[in-house]
């Protein structure tokens, strides 16, 4: 296959600046106060009403150890006992949630993120798995997507045979990266021994898809030592591969701060360090599905990126629509119709709230026919990396060049630039422009202009 991605330095340097991911327009940064949890009832009541399919996310906090580069929302203990009020409150919420919604809407998607979910014992995960199944329907036929995230280091053969037993039959494990120095700089000490035994479990065990994070940008990374890291991985074939990069905001993700600027990669050896990863799983037989996701090509990605059915979700890249996504746990955002919202991160406030009965929303907004339009031209861009103005005009009854006439000064910038090919009847992104497709969605981002950039880091 030929390389779809041309690497330009200088635009690259030019066109990655500080922006949204685009897993959600709007972004989550967007979200105001003035939600109430009636707000997110009636967004649940007319999914009841409209019958559309759901997907569940569910958060666990907890984790034992601090990796210093999270951005995550975790509370670092080794106290086990701590989960038990948080999973009262989730089941709680589960019951709140579900009570406006009907047992005709399946869940197509369900995903246990963290946090480190495996940070519950056996049983608490068979209680929690067992009151999602009491409450919403969940297929018993292995054909839905149900996932979730393992750290190789808190989790074994039998952990791996229970979630299997419970229903999961895709599983993401973090790994980052595998060399012992830069594990010591980001406090996360992961043999290759504890990745690949959870990884023979998880293939014994039949689950459908596999994949492993990694992170590039971390301190002490060099091209070298992060290739010898990609050859171990790939050794592994993994079905997915997901490439982060590392975002260092040390004023908003305190561990951070026990990273030393000095140890980080320069902004050319991170790009160094990504084109040649982007080349060895290439050359390893993997496809780009697009910002940082690789996948083998009989991976259901690969194929939806195929037939045209590739999505993206808060998760990353889905095949097939996400539906109505109903966040549980503290943290988590739900988007039901038009309402999206996220919980309060304070796992007290959360706690206490669904003490109360109460709903933990405590942010959010309700999209606007312009919200709904813009998010359908991001998501064309990010899944097909092109746009036919037809069809949006067709789908939304507008002119595209008038409704987007303020882009346009941009849009034939970044064409004279060759990061994209804009003529009367679409946008193609060019090779060149692969690498910087954000850049390319935050043109469509109304807004862009608000977005305070200190809460992002560049793309790549
Ligand atoms: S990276 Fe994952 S395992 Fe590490 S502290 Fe953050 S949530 Fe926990």
């Amino acid at each position: 296959m030929s390389d779809p991605v041309r690497w330009d330095a200088g635009l690259i340097r030019r066109y990655d600046k500080a922006g949204p991911r685009y897993t959600a327009y709007p972004s989550p940064a967007q979200y105001a106060d003035g939600v109430v949890p009636a707000d997110l009832v009636t967004a649940l009541q007319e999914s009841r009403v409209a019958g559309r399919p759901l997907s569940l996310y569910v958060h666990i906090p907890f984790c034992a150890n601090v990796c210093y580069y999270c951005a995550c929302t975790k509370i670092i203990t080794k106290d086990r006992s701590r989960a038990q009020p948080y999973l009262q409150a989730l089941e709680r919420e589960i019951e709140l949630t579900s009570h406006h919604l009907s047992r005709a809407q399946r869940v197509e998607r369900l995903h246990i993120g963290g946090g480190t979910p495996t940070f519950l014992g056996h049983d608490d995960l068979r209680r929690l798995v067992d009151r999602l199944r009491d409450a919403f329907t969940l297929h018993e036929d292995d054909t839905a997507d149900y996932s979730i995230e393992i750290d190789p280091r808190e989790a074994d053969w039998p952990t791996i045979g229970l979630l299997r037993e419970l229903g999961f039959n895709r599983v993401s494990f973090g790994v980052q990266d595998l060399d012992p120095e830069v594990q010591r700089a980001i406090n996360r000490l992961q043999s290759l021994e504890q990745t690949q035994a959870v990884m023979d479990a998880a293939r014994a065990l039949a689950f459908r898809s596999v994949n492993i994070d990694l992170i590039y940008g971390l301190p002490r990374q060099t091209p070298d030592s992060f290739a010898r890291t990609l050859a171990s991985v790939i050794e592994m074939n993994p079905d997915r591969l997901t490439l982060y990069s590392y975002a260092h905001l040390p004023d908003l993700f305190l561990p951070q701060r026990k990273i030393s600027l000095a140890e980080l990669p320069d902004s050319d050896s991170r790009l160094e360090i990504y084109r040649s990863s982007f080349a060895q799983l290439l050359a390893a037989g993997y496809r780009h599905i697009g910002m940082g996701q690789f996948a083998l090509p009989d991976d259901s990605l690969g194929n939806a990126q195929e037939i045209g059915t590739l999505a993206r979700g808060l998760q990353g890249y889905i095949s097939g629509e996400e539906g109505d996504l109903i966040g549980l746990g503290v943290s988590a955002i739900s988007q039901v119709g038009d309402f999206h919202c996220r919980n309060t991160g304070d796992i007290k406030l959360y706690q206490q709230s669904l003490e109360q009965n109460r709903l933990a929303l405590h942010r959010g907004l309700k999209c606007s026919a312009d919200d709904r339009l813009r998010r359908v031209v991001i998501n064309e861009l990010l899944c097909r990396y092109q746009l036919r103005f037809a069809d949006i005009e067709q789908r939304f009854g507008i002119d595209f060049a008038i409704y987007f006439a303020d882009c346009l000064g941009m849009l034939e910038q970044l064409h004279r630039d060759g990061v994209i090919h804009l003529s009367v009847t679409g946008i193609e992104v060019l090779p060149a422009g692969r690498p910087l497709i954000a850049s390319v969605c935050r043109m469509f981002d109304a807004y862009q202009h608000v977005v305070d950039r200190g809460r992002y880091a560049q793309i790549l």
